[in-house]
């Protein structure tokens, strides 16, 4: 293991680890008095505090970014693909330790975050092309003697608001393409798992970027507001659940802030009767109970078209038993625990709720679920969903898959387009022209064909439609680049002294 990496692991394996600010370049203890626990999932001990920074802490923060951007913007395009190259490899060779610290917090098991780190990755790998990404356009000759070019810069300060569910990897969507683009970055991470973002900053600092130029502020809604009312905060990327999204949205945008707030999801995968039943329960299982159900991409209503339904049903009900849960350290653990004891009873209640609902509980993972004091829930399948009930209409956000039976893909179609998310949604089938036919009509961000989560490669960009995403720029890829610059054009004439003379009139091109 490596030195900073010790430095985390040391500490979390005694007593209740403090998790301070990390502001221009060096830890920052908090001083607001205020602070969260954090917790290890697999054994639901406490294993550290976090400090929740106050506003003044916040504003630290933003001036050490601020004083950073007056020289990062200088820094040529050549200089900084180095550091990007130095930073790729950094988080590289520090990948198992990140995802131990993920494991550690999150309690997804350490295989799926290593995955996670590793497709936060290839989100650093594309900054890598900055020169690329950052060029321009160029017309000559657009006017007699004038030539117009287009070239896109930082904004400055920006923030990103993070989620617990991706603590490295949802980080890395926001401070890469921020950084590459020139700007200096505030990070408020989720309080629930906050090591990764430390991790991340001395990491940073050890690729050689500037004091200042990354900065972590730890804490809850109080560091939050500061973020979005803060005057010198020029773009905030947020990616939560809805209700949040919606407020952040709104209260940055009547700041006059640049935002991109990525929302809740209520992902569908649909399955035709044509499709391979087999694939499908494969995907199903795997999509529905990875990371214990806490992704935003995570399947959590099959869609069973005509008399898939029976078929899938039994298929997935053979493979449940055979998922083994457990702590996420452990080698042959495939499902960890969820993050809070308090989320964990959230999930449960759904259970509860479904059966009073007329679900059919075909597997109660309150039955399955190890007992050991950790924050654990089995994989649970609820049969006979329909739109009305609450565990269909709820983002659950746990390992809970329910079924919805229709007759038609017409009906599954409307289903899925009613919703009033639109993350991600998948559809199994082997007829490809009804396939053209779904991805052609159907209205969310991210559509898989026999592909059940279908999170796009790091050179396209991350986004859903409906109350997945307020605002209008998905995360990362071609629309991060844009997110985090803004336009110029120039229009430029040098002309001949000889032909110079006054005219009021419009400038004209022709
Ligand atoms: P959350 O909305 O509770 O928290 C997200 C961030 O907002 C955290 O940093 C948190 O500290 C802050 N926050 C929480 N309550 C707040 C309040 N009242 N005022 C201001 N800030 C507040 O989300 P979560 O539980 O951490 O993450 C899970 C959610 O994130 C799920 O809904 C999931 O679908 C969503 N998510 C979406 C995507 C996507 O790309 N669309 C990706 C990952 C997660």
């Amino acid at each position: 293991m490596t030195e900073v990496a010790e430095q985390f692991t040391e500490e979390r394996s005694g007593e209740v680890t403090r998790i301070s600010h990390w502001i221009g370049g060096q830890r920052v203890e908090g001083t607001s008095g205020r602070n969260g626990p954090v917790y290890n999932p697999a054994t639901g001990e406490q294993s550290g505090a976090v400090d929740f920074a106050s506003v003044e802490e916040v504003d630290a923060a933003v001036q050490a970014a601020r004083r950073a951007f007056e020289s990062w913007r200088t820094v040529s395009l050549s200089r900084r693909t180095e550091t990007f190259f130095r930073i790729r490899e950094l988080f590289h060779d520090h990948s198992e330790d990140l995802a131990r610290l993920l494991t550690l917090e999150h309690g997804k098991v350490l295989s799926d975050a290593k995955g996670e780190v590793a497709r936060g990755l290839e989100v650093i790998e594309y900054c890598c092309g900055i020169p690329e990404l950052l060029k321009g356009s160029y017309s000559e000759q657009a006017s007699t003697g004038i030539d117009v070019y287009s070239i896109r810069q930082p904004h400055g300060v920006v923030a990103g608001i993070t989620p617990f569910n991706f603590p490295a990897m949802v980080p890395m969507w926001m401070w890469a393409p921020a950084i590459a683009c020139g700007n200096t970055f505030v990070l408020k991470p989720s309080e629930k798992d906050p090591s990764a973002s430390m991790l991340t900053a001395e990491l940073l600092k050890e690729a050689g970027l500037p004091d200042g130029v990354f900065n972590v502020v730890h804490g809850d809604k109080v560091a939050v507001d500061a973020v979005l009312e803060h005057p010198e905060i020029a773009a905030v990327s947020f990616v939560g659940s809805t209700p949040i999204a919606r407020y952040v949205y709104e209260t940055g945008t009547k700041a006059g802030k640049r935002v991109q707030a990525l929302g809740g999801a209520k992902n569908h995968m649909i399955v035709l009767p044509d499709a391979d039943i087999e694939m499908a329960a494969d995907a199903a299982v795997s999509a529905g109970y990875g990371s214990a159900g806490e992704r935003c991409m995570a399947v959590s209503m099959l869609v069973a078209v005509g008399h898939a339904a029976d078929d899938l049903v039994g298929a997935i009900q053979e493979r449940l038993p055979k998922v083994k849960v457990g702590d996420g350290m452990k080698p042959d653990s495939e499902m960890g625990p969820l993050v809070t004891r308090e989320h964990r009873d959230k999930v449960a209640s759904y259970i509860e709720k479904g059966a009073a609902e007329g679900a059919k509980v075909v597997t109660d993972g309150r039955e399955t679920a190890p007992d050991n004091g950790g924050f654990f829930l089995g994989v649970t399948l609820l049969d006979e969903v329909t739109p009305e009930m609450d565990v269909y209409k709820d983002e659950i956000f746990g390992p809970v898959l329910g079924i919805t039976r229709v007759d038609t893909y017409e009906e599954a179609v409307r289903l899925v387009n009613e919703n009033p998310y639109g993350n991600g949604v998948a559809i199994f089938t082997r007829d490809g022209g009804v396939a053209r036919q779904f991805q052609f009509e159907v209205n969310a961000g991210m559509v898989g064909v026999n592909v059940p989560i279908p999170v796009p490669v790091a050179y396209y960009s991350f986004g859903g439609w409906k109350n997945s995403l307020f605002g209008d720029l998905h995360v990362y890829g071609p629309e991060g680049i844009q997110f985090y610059t803004q336009g110029k054009v120039v229009t430029s004439r040098w002309p001949d002294p000889a032909t110079s003379k006054v005219d009021l009139g419009f400038p004209q091109t022709r």
